[in-house]
This record gives structure tokens, sequence and C-alpha cells, in this order.
């Protein structure tokens, strides 16, 4: 039995694999670009993560790349209001209406792209992302954004029950710690066989 108090321990990552190259085919796969929000991403948001500042430019090319690409596009957006129990957790953040809970300009949804409030880390609890994805004929998702164990990864994990392919592009994705990012990537890729690539590595066939 640990002694009690606080542990603090090493442990080794067990080995996954980064692809050199993941090619989807543009017509059944969807970008979503998790909670890349001013709260998240600017320095003067209630809930900075340095990496996602950092991710930012990766997060753009990839989204110019789906875009040029004809991927659909969505936008999750975390969303609470006075009263939630999220902020018990983690303080005010992402309050509906507020500047901190926009998504940062740089990644600026287009009027023809999805962007789904959502109240929880997952962004398919109780929102209608399963369905849209559906009726556009979507099976597999590549995600960015942050948080990398958070909202990424309950999305992608809730997406990976529903049978979706999983693909993320490790150098696009962000964390608070290497230890929480280490784990989200390796629990994705060997628990719901999520592929793991670049940015640069993603590739278009026509299915
Ligand atoms: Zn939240």
């Amino acid at each position: 039995m640990p002694e009690a108090g606080t542990a603090r321990k090493t442990v080794e990552v067990p080995e996954y694999t980064i692809e050199e190259r993941v090619e989807v085919d543009p017509k059944r796969t969807a970008l979503i670009v998790v909670d890349m929000q001013n709260d998240f991403v600017d320095p003067k948001g209630a809930l900075f993560v340095e990496e996602a500042r950092k991710t930012l430019p990766q997060c753009q090319k990839l989204l110019e790349w789906a875009r040029a690409n004809g991927l659909v596009v969505v936008f999750t957006q975390d969303t609470h209001r006075p009263g939630d129990p999220e902020w018990a957790i983690w303080g005010e953040h992402a309050r509906e209406g507020t500047w901190g809970w926009e998504i940062v300009p740089e990644l600026a949804p287009r009027e023809d792209e999805l962007v789904v409030r959502k109240v929880r880390y997952d962004a398919f609890y109780g929102t209608a992302l399963d369905h849209e994805l559906r009726v556009r004929g979507v099976n597999t998702l590549v995600l960015c954004g942050t948080v990398a164990n958070i909202c990424v990864h309950y999305t992608a994990a809730s997406a990976g029950l529903r049978w979706y392919h999983i693909v993320l592009p490790v150098d696009a994705i962000s964390a608070l710690t290497e230890f929480d990012k280490e784990a989200s990537l390796r629990q994705a890729h060997w628990l719901f066989r999520a592929r793991l690539t670049r940015v640069d590595g993603l590739t278009t066939h026509q299915g």
C-alpha cells in the first residue's frame, strides 16, 4: 500500500506509434477543432493553456487543409451558465456570451461550418453532434485543440465508442502537462485504436 499523502513517481510511457502518413477520405472525414476559445488559448483567458497558444499555427494549418480538401469542419465551444457544477472544479470559464467563450479569431468559424456548444468535456454529451456527422456521411474524425486529456480525449473516446475512426495529429493538440498528453495519446492509441500522426502527415484520397 502506498503511504498516505502526496505520491510522486516516475513511470514509463508504453510505446505507441506516430505514423508518418495517414490518408483520409475527404468525403467521409470531419475535422473537429476542440475548444480553441479565448479562455483557454489567450494569456488573458480564465484557464489559459500555454501549449494551446503554441499549437495555434498547427491548428490553423490543419483548418486550411480541411477547408481546401472539402472536409466537414466542426468547432466545439465549451459553454457554461451560472450555477454550472463544472465551475466548482475549474472556476468560472467559458461563460456563454463573453469574450472568453468566443473561439479565437485566428480560427474563426465560417458561416457554413458547424459550431457545437458543449456543456461537458465530451462534445457528444447532450448535443446533436453525432446526428450532424451521420447525416453528412462522416465516419472518420480528425481532432485537434485543447485540452488533450480532457475535452479532446473525452470527445475522441466518445466517438470511438460510436465506432468512428479517430485520427489525432499530435502537434495540434495541447495539454497542461507532458504526463497528461502522453497518457491520453497512449490511451487513445491503445484502447480505441486512434491513429496518431502529425499535421504534415495528413493526406487525402478520393474514396
Ligand atoms: Zn468547461
